[in-house]
């Protein structure tokens, strides 16, 4: 059995203009593409043959874990917007985050600024620890918090192929047009 890339779940040009068709066909259709890909062929004849990508993030060193973390990363990060997105987190996760972090608005500040200071590439991620508290992490590289047994919530990718096309340089500003299009109602389930 070998890994696919997922369908999005929605058209390439219905997140303009926070992301453009054209970020689109490359981050998705040829980098998400390429860790798929290149999962496959390194997985072939080893123990990873078969298994999940959730086995290979906690498990796998070297080029299986950064293509098997990227493959599961990119399809979380894809899963989590809607053209219809934006707004406020509601019920349980709505009240975590003002338990957590005070309001919504501090939130957001905080997790934009990790997301900005995260030197080189990663992702920024809003998880959950085992008593149930949330938290923001940044991961470099392919890093994934399911490998320090966190689950996680929410992730923005800061590797400059994610907003070069349409941000150029401007990571902040990526940033912060993320949260309009961002699916809270599919985020809050994750809880
Ligand atoms: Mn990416």
């Amino acid at each position: 059995m070998s890994f696919k890339l997922p369908e999005l779940p929605y058209g390439q040009k219905d997140l303009e203009p926070v992301i453009s068709a054209k970020t689109i066909e490359f981050h998705y259709g040829k980098h998400h593409q390429t860790y798929v890909n290149k999962l496959n062929n390194l997985v072939e004849g080893t123990k990873f043959d078969g298994a999940t990508l959730e086995k290979i993030i906690k498990e796998a060193d070297g080029g299986i874990f950064n293509n098997g973390a990227q493959v599961w990363n990119h399809t979380f990060y894809f899963s989590s917007f809607s053209p219809s997105g934006g707004g406020e987190p509601e019920g349980d996760l709505g009240h975590a985050i003002e338990r957590e972090f005070g309001s919504f608005d501090k939130f957001k500040e905080e997790f934009e600024k990790a997301g900005a200071t995260l030197f080189g590439s990663g992702w920024v991620w809003l998880v959950k620890d085992s008593k149930g508290a949330l938290d923001i992490v940044q991961e470099s590289n392919a890093g994934n918090p399911l490998r320090k047994d966190l689950t996680p919530i929410l992730t923005m990718d800061v590797w400059e192929h994610a907003y070069y096309l349409d941000y150029q340089n401007r990571r902040p500003d990526h940033l912060q047009s993320l949260w309009k299009i961002i699916d809270w109602k599919k985020v809050g389930e994750r809880l």
